[in-house]
């Protein structure tokens, strides 16, 4: 049996404990492929090998042009290999191919823009208020990062943290979701052939409470950067004080579309949609809460639902299929469930609301995609991160009222607002808590831009110039040009 491996120190090993895991296609739950299955004792190892290669290997002190070049290089094999990646992806997620090759091309983006910002950096001179001295900043890395990531975009995730990791100077450990490892496996080979030394970059693969919770809690670490649930991270962050690591958490949201009555009516129904029904709302800047002006309310709904009822579910390498599978049963259970609750609380399904019963898709974890209408703040499925392509659809009269709607979460990762007055856009941005906020557009990023959480949403940014200072430590170096004793004791 071909058991995918992991890697440790430069080499392609199986786990100490020799057990694997079947990785599933959730259109049809087929075992595509088989990976060893990491503990505490490999991840131990693979720590020790970045420690290693970061205390006594070059790549910390390699001119960060030579570092930018490497960088360069996987995103040239990341293009080399798009469609077999993508494949890869759509096989272990469920997405549609046309997705995955999408996200294909924003992966090698991310990687060009930090090679790029590799040696952008020349550090700054500070004006010395001290007589014959002079004062400089510069930039070094961190030390060894844990890097761990999520199912729903698993190699684009893992993009934001390795880029800017390797451009800055640092080894590094992943640990990817351990139910979508198959393309961060892949990238790791086409790291090393790109040219990062042996060490510098190491693959664990397997639960987060063994293998996550070591690689948090470890004191060889520096830095640990997390992309997941709420709750992981709130464990996280605990397991991360033993040595007061360094700490980013992108966590989930629960993001809100504003529609006013003065939008461009056909514009705000496509956007609402393009929101959510992406990968099956498995997004977290999904823009699962639509507060929209009473005044058009019923037309909106009721133009929204006519499209929903249309879109097409189907395996992801289908040219014709719109929407995926959920990504496990454990998860399809949550997704079954957050509806069911928010019916028992008040809300009414408008479309959608249950499994399809289409027999060709029994064999996948799919869900219809769904709008529930009458929904108020104070509802748990208003409030709670369902992560499944679920839109819940509350009413607003004033500006002012919209804006509370919005803001009534404990997230605060992204946000929409579409409407064809300026100022009045202007206005409700200013007072949104959010990281991300779209004015007639949903879910854009690229890699230029900050991406990250207010609230519960998280702690940092990732791409953009913020996404590379958080691999970076900050030192300033002071010479007396002049020294002579200073006799004050
Ligand atoms: P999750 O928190 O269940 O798992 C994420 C990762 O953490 C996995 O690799 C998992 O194995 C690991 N993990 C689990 N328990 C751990 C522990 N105790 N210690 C260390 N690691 C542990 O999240 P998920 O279900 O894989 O992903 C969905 C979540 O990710 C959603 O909440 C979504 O909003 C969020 N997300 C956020 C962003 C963002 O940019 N803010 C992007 C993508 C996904």
């Amino acid at each position: 049996m071909d058991i995918k491996k992991q890697l440790i120190d430069g080499s392609w090993v199986t786990s100490n404990s020799d057990a694997v895991r079947d990785i599933i296609n959730p259109f049809n739950q087929k075992i595509v492929a088989t990976v060893t299955e990491s503990d505490e004792s490999d991840t131990k190892a693979a720590i020790t090998a970045a420690r290693k290669a970061f205390d006594q290997g070059d790549w910390a002190t390699t001119p960060a042009a030579e570092r930018g070049k490497i960088v360069h290089k996987i995103a040239d094999l990341i293009e080399r290999d798009r469609e077999e990646l993508a494949e890869l992806e759509s096989l272990d997620t469920g997405k549609t191919v046309e997705e995955s090759l999408g996200d294909m091309d924003d992966i090698a983006g991310v990687f060009r823009y930090f090679a790029e910002m590799a040696d952008k950096d020349g550090g700054e001179i500070i004006e010395s208020p001290i007589p014959n001295s002079t004062s400089k900043v510069v930039h070094e890395p961190v030390g060894v990062c844990g890097q761990i990531t999520p199912w729903n975009y698993p190699l684009l995730q893992a993009s934001w943290k390795l880029a800017p990791a390797l451009a800055a100077g640092n080894t590094l450990v992943m640990k990817p979701s351990e139910i979508t490892p198959l393309t961060s496996i892949k990238v790791f080979e086409l790291m090393a052939e790109a040219g990062v030394p042996a060490g510098v970059v190491n693959l664990v693969l397997g639960p987060g409470d063994s293998v996550g919770a070591e690689l948090s809690a470890n004191d060889n670490v520096d830095l640990i950067s997390f992309t997941g649930g709420i709750h992981t991270g709130k464990k996280i962050m605990q397991a991360a004080s033993s040595n007061v690591k360094n700490l980013a958490l992108e966590l989930g949201g629960k993001n809100p579309n504003i529609v006013f009555a003065d939008a461009d009516f056909e514009t705000a129904v496509d956007q609402a949609m393009n929101a959510v029904f992406f990968h099956a709302g498995q997004i977290c800047s999904a823009g699962t809460r639509l507060i929209i002006e009473e005044s058009i309310h019923d037309a909106f709904v009721s133009a929204i639902v006519d499209r929903v009822k249309n879109i097409k579910l189907g395996s992801g390498f289908d040219e014709s299929t719109q929407m995926g599978p959920l990504i496990s049963e454990d998860h399809l259970n949550k997704v079954v469930n957050y509806v069911e609750n928010g019916k028992q609380e008040g809300a009414t399904v408008a479309v959608g609301g249950s499994r399809p019963d289409d027999p060709e898709l029994q064999n996948g974890l799919f869900y219809l995609p769904t709008i529930l209408t009458g929904c108020t703040s104070d509802m748990r499925v208003v409030q709670d991160e369902g992560f499944g392509p679920v839109i819940t659809v509350e009413k607003f009269t004033t500006e002012e009222e919209a804006v509370r709607l919005a803001n009534d979460s404990i997230y605060g990762l992204s946000g929409g607002v579409f409407t064809n007055d300026i100022a009045k856009a202007e206005r409700c941005v200013a007072k949104l808590r959010m990281g991300t906020v779209w004015i007639n557009d949903v879910n854009l990023y690229f890699p230029h831009a900050p991406w990250g959480g207010y609230k519960q949403s998280g702690i940092g940014r990732e791409l953009g110039k913020t996404g590379l200072e958080e691999y970076q430590e900050t030192k300033h170096i002071f010479q007396n040009l002049k020294p002579e004793p200073v006799n004050w004791f």
